[in-house]
Order: C-alpha cells, then sequence, then structure tokens
C-alpha cells in the first residue's frame, strides 16, 4: 500500500473574487490576491492511500464518510489521474504502487469549522491536489487544478502572497495561481480572525456570485475598470510593505465587493450588525492614530479578518475585548500566537466607545503568512491505518 499525507493552509483574500465567467471550469470575472495564513494556527491534514486491495474511490471528512462523486472532487480526481497517465505514457513512471488502476481512499480533517466561512474549502481541495500530486508522482503547475475543486483553492497552492491571475483563455489554462512574495517577505504582518459566527453559512459563496454576476452592473464595472488597476497597487504595497496603502486597498476592496452584494438583485446580505461595529470600530482605532494602523476584510460571510503590524497586535487585542466582551462560557477567547496584555489609555477608550456587544465576538485566531501545502514526514499526522481505513481519531 502507498500511503501520503500531506498538509495546506487557508487564504484570505484582500482583493476579492467578485464572480465566475465559467462555473464549471471556475473562471473568475476578475483576478485576485490573497495572503496565505500559518498552517501553526489553521490547516487541512490530508491522507490519502492507493493499493491493489482498494476496490472504490472513496472519502471521509472530519470522520464521517463524504459523497465521492462530489462533481468538483470527481474534476480533480479525474485531471490529476489524466497528469500521472500522461507522465507513464512518457516512460517516467517509477514503481507498481502508483498503479493508475488502484483505487483510492482519501481522510481528511480540517483543525477549524468546515463550512463556517473559513476558507476550509480552499485548504480542503488544495491539500486534496497536492496529496494526490504526491501520490502519483505528479510534478508541475497544480494550481489549475485545484482552481476545479474550489476557486479560491488554487491560491492555497502556495505560500506568502498569491494571486489568482483570471486569465483569458475559454478552456482555464491561463488562470493561474502565482506567488508574488515568499512567507518571510513581510515577518511583522499579522492576521486576527474575528468569529462573528462559527455556524454553517446561510447563502452559498457559489449560488450568490451567480446572481451578482447576472444582476449586478457595479460588479461588471468593478471587474473591467477597478480590479485590474487595484492588483497593480496591492502588489506594489505589499513589495514595498506599506501598510498604509496595503490597509486602505485591503478595505476598500472589501466594501466595494459588499456593496456589488448590496447591488445584487435581489439583495445578498453577507454582513451582520458584529461586522458593522467592527468596521466602525477599525475607523474609530485608526483615526484616533491618524494613520492605517488596522484594515479588516470581509468575503462571504460574516467574519472579520484583521490585519495589523505586529507591534499593533497586543493593543487590539484589548480593544477587541474591550467592545466584544467575551461570553462568560469558559471558552478561550484568543487562541493562536501568544499575546500579551496592554492597557488602553483613557483617550483610546474614548476614541472607540460604541455599543458593547457582549458576546459578539465568539473567539479570535491570531496568525499570521505562512508557507504552502507540504508533504508530512511525521508519521502520527497519518489519518489513515495500514489497513487503508480511517484510523479511529480521524
Ligand atoms: P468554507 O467557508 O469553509 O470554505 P464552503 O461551504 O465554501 O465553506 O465549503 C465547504 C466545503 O468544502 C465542504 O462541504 C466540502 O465539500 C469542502 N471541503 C472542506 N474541507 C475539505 C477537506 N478537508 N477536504 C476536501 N473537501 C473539503
Amino acid at each position: 500500500m502507498k500511503k501520503v499525507t500531506c498538509t495546506a493552509p487557508v487564504n484570505i483574500a484582500v482583493i476579492l473574487l467578485g464572480g465566475k465567467r465559467n462555473e464549471e471550469l471556475i473562471l473568475p470575472i476578475n483576478s485576485s490576491l490573497s495572503v496565505t495564513l500559518h498552517q501553526d494556527q489553521l490547516k487541512t491534514t490530508t491522507s490519502i492511500a492507493t493499493s491493489r486491495d482498494i476496490t472504490e474511490d472513496r472519502i471521509w471528512l472530519n470522520g464521517k464518510e463524504d459523497d465521492i462523486n462530489h462533481p468538483r472532487l470527481q474534476s480533480c480526481l479525474r485531471e490529476i489521474r489524466r497528469l500521472a497517465r500522461k507522465r507513464r505514457s512518457s516512460g517516467s513512471e517509477d514503481g507498481a504502487s502508483r498503479n493508475l488502476n488502484y483505487k483510492v481512499h482519501i481522510c481528511s480533517v480540517n483543525n477549524f469549522p468546515t463550512a463556517a466561512g473559513l476558507a476550509s474549502s480552499a485548504a480542503g481541495y488544495a491539500c486534496l491536489v497536492y496529496t494526490l500530486a504526491e501520490l502519483y508522482g505528479v510534478e508541475g503547475e497544480l494550481s489549475e487544478i485545484a482552481r476545479q475543486g474550489s476557486g479560491s483553492a488554487c491560491r492555497s497552492m502556495y505560500g506568502g502572497f498569491v494571486q489568482w491571475l483570471m486569465g483569458e483563455r475559454e478552456d482555464g489554462k491561463d488562470s493561474l495561481a502565482q506567488q508574488v512574495e515568499a512567507e518571510t517577505h513581510w515577518p511583522e504582518l499579522r492576521v486576527l480572525i474575528l468569529v462573528a459566527s462559527a455556524e454553517k453559512k446561510h447563502v452559498g459563496s457559489t449560488a450568490g456570485m451567480q446572481t451578482s454576476v447576472k444582476t449586478s452592473p457595479l460588479l461588471k464595472m468593478r471587474a473591467e475598470s477597478v480590479v485590474p488597476g487595484r492588483m497593480e497597487e496591492m502588489i506594489e504595497s505589499i513589495r514595498k510593505k506599506d501598510f498604509e496603502s496595503f490597509g486602505q486597498l485591503t478595505m476598500k476592496d472589501s466594501n466595494q465587493f459588499h456593496a456589488t452584494c448590496l447591488d445584487t438583485f435581489p439583495p445578498i446580505f453577507y454582513l451582520n450588525q458584529v461586522s458593522q461595529q467592527i468596521i466602525n470600530l477599525v475607523h474609530r482605532y485608526n483615526a484616533h492614530y491618524g494613520q492605517t494602523k488596522v484594515a479588516y476584510s470581509f468575503d462571504a460571510g460574516p467574519n472579520a479578518v484583521l490585519f495589523l503590524l505586529e507591534p499593533t497586535v497586543n493593543e487590539f487585542v484589548e480593544v477587541v475585548k474591550h467592545s466584544f466582551p467575551p461570553a462568560p462560557n469558559g471558552d478561550p477567547f484568543i487562541k493562536g500566537l501568544p499575546v500579551s496584555p496592554a492597557p488602553l489609555s483613557q483617550e483610546l477608550t474614548t476614541a472607540i466607545e460604541g455599543d458593547a456587544c457582549p458576546g459578539g465576538v465568539r473567539y479570535v485566531i491570531i496568525t499570521q503568512t505562512g508557507p504552502g501545502p507540504a508533504q508530512s514526514q511525521d508519521p502520527t499526522l497519518d489519518l489513515l491505518g495500514a489497513d487503508g481505513l480511517p484510523r479511529s481519531s480521524a
């Protein structure tokens, strides 16, 4: 039996995907750009086994068997096997264990809530494609295949700062992800995820986007006239590590994306009252300092992702606790990278005064930029047992 285990990261868009021009191949109407988050905090782990004794493809997701016939899952399996066949016919295949007639058992877990607006589909499909490629010994450009699982998964194939070029071709061959800068480029950058809700989403982003593409004139205008210039400016601000510019562009892009949601008919509301309070809080905080110290981005859901530099983290975490006093349920409110207490000055407390909203933020994850997918060498991470079935802990 051949078994491979890999891990893959979540990514957070700072220039957001507005909609798709081709649903089947998942081709976007605009390019997008994201920050890959560190796998120490959020990651998918996937183990895949293949052998003569495995007679049907099966998948287990977070401990439960899932539908292997999901069309997007099937696209990824088909495309990787096609590449593997191509490789074999070119004579470079090594080892009978890579026999393509064998079926696979896939077992995957996310160490964070699935389908709750934390980009599990991006990490999940990136991990699936990367692990399949390792199993079959397929090399080369894989983001095009990950894209066919979940659009944003193509950006999780690289670490650091990543752009997904929309491409022009109808077959999608040029709709790929590319690393803009590696994860080591901007070591002071930190990311706070304010989980407003860890429940499953109400409006699926795919259905929402389809309606937006059909009905929103603003979405079309944004894709054609705003995003191309904004991509260039964003790349420039990342290269220069210019937080003022990076933060402003991030917030403006998030706001414009949600404006296109309101411009959709019937409209879509991803932001809730807590999201709006977070937006106001960030603007009040920045106004107090007369500069952009914190920036927010919201994708298709109410969770806020905040970007800031390391020296701001301790104080801003206190600000969040002050404005959204944690519910006394005993669960940790702050997860991820460590923070130290930081007293808030009277002037700052006055400047950020709004309606305190106890329990509005369920918890905060503190993280930073991190590397792309990698094969694990740690056998304790293997989710499949020697029989090719999920271990009891998976
Ligand atoms: P999210 O906001 O978490 O990305 P979505 O509803 O967009 O939520 O996507 C969730 C879907 O992504 C799941 O129902 C599943 O089909 C897929 N998915 C999530 N995690 C994994 C994984 N580890 N491996 C394979 N597919 C996954």
